[in-house]
Formats: C-alpha cells, sequence, structure tokens
C-alpha cells in the first residue's frame, strides 16, 4: 500500500455536499448548499451561445478579456467614485473559490498566520493550510455578530501575514458598516498584512443598506484583494466564474500563480457576460429581488417554532432552533431532512471548535412555490 503523507488530512466531504447528497437521498426540499433553483437569464444564455458560434472559442488572454475587465472597472468607478484599471487591477477567474486560493497561495507562505473570522466560508481555512498558513480564528458572537476590532487587533503578530473578511457573510447574512471598514483599516495600517475581503455577495444587501467594499477605502484598497462570484451574481453557479481586483503590486503577485493554476478562463462565457453588464440593472436589480425572497420565506415561517435571525445580506437566512430541539446542529439538520423533508445547513461546521449555537441556514435563492412548500413542511415541526 502506498503511504501518502496527507496535505490536508482534517478535511472531510464538504457540508454542501453532505447535505445536498442527503436532500436527494431523501427527496427533500433542498435549502442547504446556496444555489437557486431557478435557472439563469435566457439573455445570457443566448450571448453565451452567439459568442461560441461565432467563433471565439480559444484560449483567452491570462487576466481576462479587454472588454469585461474594461466593464468591471467602470462599474466600480460608478459605485466607488475612483478609478480601476482594468490592465493592472482586475483579473477574471474560475469562481471565486479559484480567485480565493490563488490569493492565498500568492502570499501566505509555510508558518504565516492568518486571521479568519468565524464562522468562515469552509474554502479559506483549507486554502491556508494546504500553503502551510496557519489560522488564528477570531469568533463571532450572538445575536449581532460584530466584530470586536480591539479584541480582534489582539491576535495580530508579527507573523500575521493575511486577514480574510467576507462581507456580506456566508453563513451569518450579517454585513459590514463602515466603523468595520475603518477600523479594519487603522489596525492593519503600518503592516505588511493583506487583506482578502471576499464579497460574493457584494449586489445582495438589503434594507437600503450599502455594500461595504475594500474598494471603497483607497488605505485599505491598497493592501487588499477583494474576489467576486458571477455564479453567485447571475444564478448560475455551475459556471464557475469570478473575479479578482487589487492593487497593480498584489495582482502582479496574484497572476503570478493565476497563471500556472488555470491560466486563462472560458471565453465566450467572458463575451457574454461583458455584454450582459452593460444593462447595470442585471447587478443593481438583484437586492431587490432577493429581498423580496427574504422576506417572503420570513413571512411564511411566521408562526414556526424556528426563530429567524435579521439577514442583512447574501441568500442565506439563520434559524435559531433551540426551541425545538437539544439535539446538535448537525444531527438535528440530517433527521430534519429525512423526517420533515427540508436540508439545510448546520453552522457549528463552519467554526475550528465545532461551536453548536443550534443554528441552521437556509437558502432563499428559490422560486417563491418552492420557498412556500418548505414552509409548509417548517412550521409543522
Ligand atoms: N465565498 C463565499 C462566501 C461563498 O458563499 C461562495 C459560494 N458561492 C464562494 C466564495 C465561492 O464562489 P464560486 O462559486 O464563484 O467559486
Ligand atoms: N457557496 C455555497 C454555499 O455556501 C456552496 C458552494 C459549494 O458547494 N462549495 O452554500
Amino acid at each position: 500500500m502506498q503511504s501518502i503523507i496527507s496535505k490536508l488530512p482534517n478535511v472531510q466531504t464538504s457540508i454542501f455536499t453532505v447535505m445536498s447528497r442527503l436532500a436527494r437521498k431523501h427527496e427533500a426540499i433542498n435549502l442547504s448548499q446556496g444555489f437557486p433553483n431557478f435557472d439563469c437569464d435566457e439573455r445570457l444564455k443566448s450571448l453565451v451561445f452567439d459568442y461560441m458560434k461565432k467563433g471565439y472559442n480559444q484560449y483567452a488572454p491570462m487576466a481576462g478579456i479587454f472588454e469585461l475587465r474594461n466593464q468591471l472597472a467602470m462599474i466600480n468607478e460608478s459605485l466607488y467614485g475612483r478609478s480601476f484599471d482594468p490592465e493592472e487591477e482586475i483579473t477574471i477567474t474560475a469562481g471565486a473559490t479559484q480567485a480565493i486560493y490563488t490569493a492565498i497561495s500568492a502570499f501566505v507562505q509555510a508558518g504565516d498566520e492568518v486571521i479568519l473570522i468565524e464562522p468562515a466560508y469552509d474554502s479559506y481555512k483549507p486554502s491556508i493550510e494546504v500553503n502551510g498558513g496557519i489560522v488564528i480564528p477570531y469568533g463571532l458572537t450572538l445575536p449581532s455578530f460584530k466584530v470586536d476590532w480591539d479584541a480582534f487587533a489582539q491576535l495580530i503578530t508579527d507573523k500575521t501575514r493575511m486577514i480574510v473578511i467576507n462581507t456580506p457573510h456566508n453563513p451569518t447574512a450579517s454585513v459590514f458598516d463602515e466603523e468595520d471598514m475603518k477600523a479594519l483599516e487603522r489596525i492593519t495600517k503600518g503592516t505588511n498584512i493583506v487583506v482578502l475581503c471576499d464579497e460574493v455577495y457584494a449586489f445582495l444587501v438589503y434594507d437600503g443598506q450599502k455594500h461595504q467594499s475594500v474598494l471603497n477605502f483607497p488605505d485599505l484598497y491598497a493592501r487588499s484583494l477583494a474576489t467576486y462570484s458571477f455564479g453567485k451574481t447571475f444564478h448560475n453557479t455551475g459556471w464557475k466564474m469570478g473575479y479578482c481586483m487589487g492593487p497593480a503590486h498584489l495582482m502582479r503577485e496574484f497572476r503570478k500563480v493565476h497563471e500556472f493554476n488555470v491560466f486563462s478562463v472560458n471565453t465566450p462565457v467572458q463575451y457574454a457576460i461583458s455584454d450582459y453588464i452593460k444593462d447595470r440593472e442585471t447587478l443593481f436589480g438583484l437586492s431587490a429581488f432577493f429581498q423580496q425572497k427574504r422576506d417572503l420565506f420570513g413571512q411564511l415561517m411566521e408562526g414556526s417554532k424556528f426563530r429567524l435571525l435579521p439577514a442583512h445580506g447574501t441568500y442565506f437566512q439563520l434559524a435559531d432552533y433551540s426551541a425545538i430541539s437539544e439535539e446538535n446542529d448537525v444531527d438535528f439538520a440530517k433527521r430534519m431532512t429525512k423526517e420533515f423533508g427540508v436540508a439545510a445547513i448546520p453552522i457549528s461546521v463552519f467554526y475550528s471548535n465545532l461551536k453548536d449555537e443550534k443554528l441552521l441556514r437556509f437558502c432563499f435563492a428559490k422560486t417563491d412555490e418552492l420557498l412556500q412548500q418548505a414552509a409548509a413542511k417548517l412550521i409543522q415541526i
């Protein structure tokens, strides 16, 4: 038997795979893994096909086609009132996961410390550890999931190479405000820390709040990389397309890794998206679309024993089930799938110490009919 020294000895099948598989097996309604059950826009699909038919089927430039990077630069300029150089500051990636992995690989060396805010999206930790980095967790606390930046700053040492943040935040659905960004800017000032800000839900912020991007804070942006997902934005998570933004000196290093872990990404899809987003409503209309779904799910769940927490951004809704069961969240999520026919994600798996706060995450990126069917089952519990 070949002997293997695993670089990731503790990694197991992701909770998203586990819960989606269980949902299929028990024919349960799947509100676990974060993907829409409705299709992406016909117009976008036609654009992809048009570009394929026109012969745009060979390698794209390493950093992505200029037209798409230029559209993204213009969109962000209109949002943040500053210019971004499409040649130097934007790279198109195979989804945010690749952008995150590439950013971490480009900067984190063996023995470097990386501070993660937990509960943390599941790809950050293995991406750090496979590069020899050491995860330093900072735990958010209920009910507000606010960061105490003085306590956070205590975690910074001379080994801290990177801080990973995520706003709007998966899985808590909380968002950073301007004060959070300023605090982060303050505590990283004068250090060599790179900030990786995962902004895949940048266009999914509710109740008139404004998404706080690192792009909007010049001193913070000077040390940051921001990651985005077209899959989350355009209802096509299976296309695995996204992008990364950052100042030229960081993007140069990012591209050194990008060039050799993917080189370049899907050409016709890049052309299609660059045309599609010329209609800015494809992006700016998303908040209203998903806020309606959040509110519908909230109304449908009225009278249930689940207690819904505030959801300020993302397409996820946290719910406390402590009035229903004392089981740990993983067991309860599995039993709920099997016995009550609705799958959700248990939150403990996003903490290094598997802290169980009796919370489940429901994805509301679903048709109104499916949300109605799911809620009808959930209120019986
Ligand atoms: N970051 C967060 C916070 C996510 O929820 C996801 C899942 N979409 C990703 C990154 C990965 O995005 P992608 O599917 O584009 O790789
Ligand atoms: N981002 C998705 C979620 O949070 C899952 C992506 C995946 O399955 N890796 O549910």
